[in-house]
């Protein structure tokens, strides 16, 4: 397939504002694309070439590599690159233009390593480069890159160039969601939207939509309905849905409940197959490097030879071994020295489920199956631990726990269905698990997490800069964001100076097709920011769109005086608080102060 056929999609989805649209452009183009091909046109239209959590180097090449690679294709001097690309702020474009200028004469010594064929670019030709572009590191890396980028950008169409150079900066930024990709492959291989459901859960158990794809496209949808984990390819978690009452918590799960701790701390998805570890984080990133101790733990404690099991990691107190929040793991990131913070931030994963073991799918089995398995496969040791857990129907027994939760450091309790239904949900946000979280005693009970659609501009002291940034709540029934309140307080200087950099790279010209918003921002950016919001309360609003209609009619659900907390750059658009959670909270909210109106009379 030529890819000057990606490139025209490309710029046809940059263009448009309807998510239909959106979806039949892609139906067009997987209609137009060889099977074999297809998994690498969905990580190409996603802007990289495997699936995130691959934990295979990305494209992301420096600008000024590429302003060289630029300048060696179309013969335009650098500084004539670099000129154009600041005048119009986007070094693609600025590519586009030198090569509509360019004569199409031959290169000379540059293109030497050039793969050989020369002529049309094809969609396997563009690939294959970009990934020897990104696998190349090391002395004398760098000027093969360029080479093989400008050996691209000579035989590339003025719009194939565009594209390239966004690809390979690794700003493409389409804001394509997986949602829309899987809307799209089944009218496209299913024949209807009939089939998406099996579809979807070939997706959530492989998270790998490429591969999934590809399946579909080659041996069609019978043979996805037959689909099993894979060790080392990750299943989409299953994840809980939030009460603040616990009486209502019981009845929601029917009564008898498997109650754990919430631990505070970093989900884990680890993958096991001999000796080989993988550990997968809540957005599916593949975060093994940051924690050899916990595989070295896995490796000894986990008595079967492959399995996927499912844990929070925390940070332990290296002097007293309590618990300690969220915010420790941190260290873990930033430095390079793995092996010295290991000693300076230990951990433990207490374990919660396990969903594979020795060629055995377990998702569809009961959690009190999944339990039994887990506590014949682990043993226990300083690292690997299970989560701790009661199994009660008594409310006091539940609230007790709770509080012993806190007292341990923890957030609050997931309560657990327990009935043959409670499978494990890949990929869904279900009451079959509904966390209980502590009070943080202001009327809005607890945080959320919000996408960035939008920025306004600063004025006064936050002249030049961004004052406030327009943040949306996710409907993954319509696949889309709605807004749910401006938020300008909370922002450290520090913060304020970083937003734009934040941004820029997101702003697109109109409202993204995915955003459901009646406020119109100075700029509107793709979603893909999270950041976790507190408010005092949440409010009705006829100005934003999340929940409108639902509790009164034209009037949405907003929060009252917001304020950032921090970044949430765990978690993708799509795993922000949704927009029936919103709802519920709203719901919440109104019947403790009812209650509370009522205890007043009283
Ligand atoms: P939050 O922002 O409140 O941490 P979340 O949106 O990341 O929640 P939820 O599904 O809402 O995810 O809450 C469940 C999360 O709690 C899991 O993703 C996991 O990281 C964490 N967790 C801690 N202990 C447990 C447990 N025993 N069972 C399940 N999840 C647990």
């Amino acid at each position: 397939m030529d890819f000057i056929i990606l490139a025209q999609t490309f710029a046809k989805l940059e263009g448009i504002s309807s998510r239909i649209e959106l979806t039949n452009i892609l139906v067009d183009l997987f209609r137009k694309t060889p099977p074999e091909i297809i998994d690498r046109v969905i990580y190409l239209l996603q802007g990289r070439l495997w699936p995130e959590w691959s934990g295979m180097p990305e494209l992301g090449v420096g600008e000024k590599f590429l302003i060289k690679a630029v300048s060696i294709a179309t013969k335009a001097s650098e500084g004539d690159v670099e000129k154009l690309y600041k005048q119009l702020g986007d070094l693609g474009k600025a590519a586009e233009v030198l090569k509509q200028r360019s004569s199409s004469g031959g290169l000379t010594q540059f293109i030497k390593l050039q793969p050989k064929g020369g002529g049309k670019l094809t969609v396997n030709k563009v690939y294959e480069t970009l990934v020897r572009v990104a696998s190349m590191v090391g002395e004398g890396s760098r000027d093969v890159k360029i080479n093989l980028i400008a050996g691209l950008l000579v035989d590339a169409e003025p719009l194939e160039a565009r594209y390239l150079v966004r690809l390979i900066e690794g700003r493409l930024r389409l804001g394509i969601g997986d949602a829309t990709i899987l809307d799209a492959l089944a009218i496209c291989f299913a024949g209807s939207q009939g089939f998406r459901n099996v579809i979807e859960r070939a997706y959530n158990i492989r998270a790998d939509l490429g591969n999934v794809a590809k399946v579909l496209a080659l041996e069609g949808v019978e043979s996805l309905k037959n689909i099993k984990p894979s060790v080392g390819t990750p299943i989409r978690p299953m994840l809980a849905e939030r009460l603040s009452n616990a009486s209502e918590i019981l009845s929601k799960v029917g009564g008898k409940a498997l109650v754990e701790f919430k631990y505070d701390g970093e989900r884990a998805q680890i993958h096991k197959d001999g000796n080989n570890v993988w550990i997968f984080s809540r957005r599916l990133e593949n975060i093994t490097h940051q924690y050899p101790d916990v595989v070295e733990a896995v490796i000894k404690g986990l008595k079967c030879s492959r399995a996927i099991v499912e844990g929070e990691i925390v940070a332990v107190d290296p002097d007293t071994g309590d618990l300690r929040p969220f915010q420790e793991l941190m260290h873990r990131k930033r430095k390079h020295d793995i092996h010295e913070v290991i000693k300076e931030v230990p951990v433990r994963v207490y374990l919660f489920d396990i969903l594979y073991m020795d060629d055995e799918d377990l998702t569809l089995k009961p959690i009190t199956i999944r339990r039994k398995y887990l506590q014949e496969v682990v043993e226990e040791s300083e690292i690997l631990r299970i989560a701790d857990h009661i199994v009660t129907d008594d409310v006091n027994k539940l609230e007790e726990f709770f509080l012993k939760a806190i007292e341990n450091g923890c957030e609050g309790v997931v309560v657990k269905a327990i009935h043959d239904q409670a499978i494990y949900q890949a990929g869904a946000r279900g009451w079959l698990w509904i966390k209980y979280k502590r009070d943080y005693k202001s009327e809005m009970i607890d945080t959320v997490d919000l996408v960035v659609v939008g920025a306004f501009y600063g004025r006064g002291r936050r002249g030049g800069k961004y004052g406030a940034l327009l943040m949306a709540a996710y409907d993954p029934k319509t696949d889309t964001f709605k807004t749910v309140c401006k938020v300008g307080s909370g922002f450290t200087d520090e913060d304020l100076e970083t937003i734009p950099k934040l941004l820029q790279p997101l702003i697109i010209s109109h409202k993204h097709p995915r955003v459901d918003s009646e406020i119109e921002p100075d700029v509107w950016v793709v979603p893909s920011l999270v950041a976790e919001i507190i408010g005092a309360e949440l409010t009705l609003s006829p100005l934003h769109t999340c929940g409108k209609g639902v509790v009164r009619p034209g009037v949405g659900i907003s929060i009252r005086f917001p304020r950032f907390l921090r970044w949430r750059s765990d978690k993708k658009a799509e795993d922000a608080t949704t927009v029936d959670e919103i709802i519920e909270m709203f719901r919440g909210q109104l019947k403790r102060v009812s209650e509370e109106a009522g205890r007043e009379q009283l």
